[in-house]
């Protein structure tokens, strides 16, 4: 006979049952599914605490019990209520398409990236994110019945009223596509869209490097720039969902037209195609990732490509930093892969360029959850959208 903690244990009687709910649960998460007397074996408590509590975590819809026969006898098993459902985060980059999978207790499930050529087209991403998340239900063992609600992460800003980009030449070719009709219509379920930024500032604020702020800037560092916001712990979107448009500040008033229509605008001075001009007399033809492989390897030409972009991203950023007196600026985005590079030349160029704080100069950090930010932020929104999470911010 297993010794019964609730019989000799000290401590309160609430924190003990507490306890006590807490193992039977994980034994259950551990095992599948288990008679009340394998749990007591389990656990080390006696048949009727295990009795009383597997009761009560029932009726909270915790566990689920059904009569089973074990060796010739009846016997109760207990398994995991259902889990409440699935939610899906997709991130539409510039040049690539993830999709995840994820439950409402912040897990991603299955998850998966593919590569986009450049001006990758509306209709056949969008088909091809809508064929992966039937996929990766699929791979996990369910199907769209459980899937509750979508995510997406757009990589340009998108208007709440429309559906539709906001900023003309942001994401060539997608200008007329309202993403979250097509999704919706394709999966029969809710979608809802976001800039990626905004979404990337999100997840790190939610679970990354900002979860002690909150008020946070976000600075994505990637084929063009852009940025998201926290301000109070809630995501800033602006009253069009076009807030954070950091590409598009101008920096030289004289400078040549950006895709944006506007002239000198920063992306004309640190976007994919400026800084991959930069790079080409001395390494030819290479892309993004190349230049930030090269970087990472040392190679001093793309090096000094990437610290001059930052600093002159980190200009701009100063800018917001002395207008919204953020706590901290998260650095994310492709470019950011290059490491310390990229966010010492961000952080030095912000506290340079900011108002001079006498006690508490504006942190600048690499984000905390790399590449994947987005599409979790994706997750977050997805999840912020249905009924059975508590305390969202949307
Ligand atoms: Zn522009």
């Amino acid at each position: 006979m297993p010794k019964d903690p609730t019989a000799s244990s000290p401590g309160s009687q609430s924190s003990l049952r507490e306890a006590n709910r807490s193992r039977i649960i994980d034994a259950v998460k551990q095992f599948g599914g288990l008679t009340q007397v394998e749990l007591a074996a389990a656990t080390g408590l006696s048949t009727a605490t295990v009795s009383t509590i597997v009761k009560e975590l029932a009726v909270a819809g915790v566990v689920e019990t059904e009569t089973t026969s074990r060796s010739g006898r009846r016997a109760l098993r207990v398994t995991l209520a259902r889990q409440a459902g699935l939610v899906a985060g997709i991130h539409v980059g510039p040049r690539s398409l993830s999709v995840a999978l994820g439950d409402l207790a912040h897990d991603v499930v299955a998850e998966q990236t593919l590569p986009l050529p450049a001006d990758h087209r509306a209709d056949t991403t969008l088909d091809r994110a809508a064929l992966l998340v039937v996929d990766l239900l699929d791979r996990v063992g369910t199907d769209l019945d459980e899937l509750l609600t979508l995510g997406v992460a757009m990589a340009a800003p998108v208007d709440p009223a429309t559906g539709l980009l906001t900023v003309r030449g942001a994401l060539r070719g997608w200008e007329d596509t309202p993403v979250a009709q097509v999704l919706s219509k394709r999966l029969a379920r809710p979608v809802h869209v976001d800039a990626d930024a905004t979404l990337g500032a999100l997840a790190e604020h939610r679970l990354g490097a900002g979860r002690h702020v909150q008020d946070l800037l976000y600075v994505r560092l990637s084929y063009g720039t852009s940025a998201g916001l926290v301000l109070g712990g809630r995501p800033h979107r602006g009253g069009s969902g076009a807030a954070g448009q950091l590409g598009h500040v101008q920096v030289d008033p004289a400078g040549p037209v950006c895709r944006c229509g506007n002239r000198g605008c920063l992306d004309t001075e640190v976007g994919e195609n400026a800084l991959l001009d930069l790079v080409r007399p001395a390494l030819g033809e290479v892309t993004l990732r190349d230049l930030v492989r090269l970087a990472r390897g040392g190679d001093p030409g793309s090096r000094r490509v990437l610290e001059d972009a930052a600093n002159r991203v980190g200009q701009a950023a100063a800018t917001i930093v002395t207008v919204l007196d953020p706590q901290l600026v998260v650095v994310g985005g492709e470019l950011a892969q290059a490491g310390a590079i990229v966010v010492e030349a961000l952080g030095e160029s912000v506290r340079r360029h900011a108002l001079p704080h006498r006690f508490a100069p504006v942190d600048v950090v690499a984000g905390g959850l790399g590449p994947r930010a987005e599409l979790l932020g994706a997750l977050e929104l997805a999840r912020s959208h249905t009924d059975v999470v508590e305390g969202v911010a949307w």
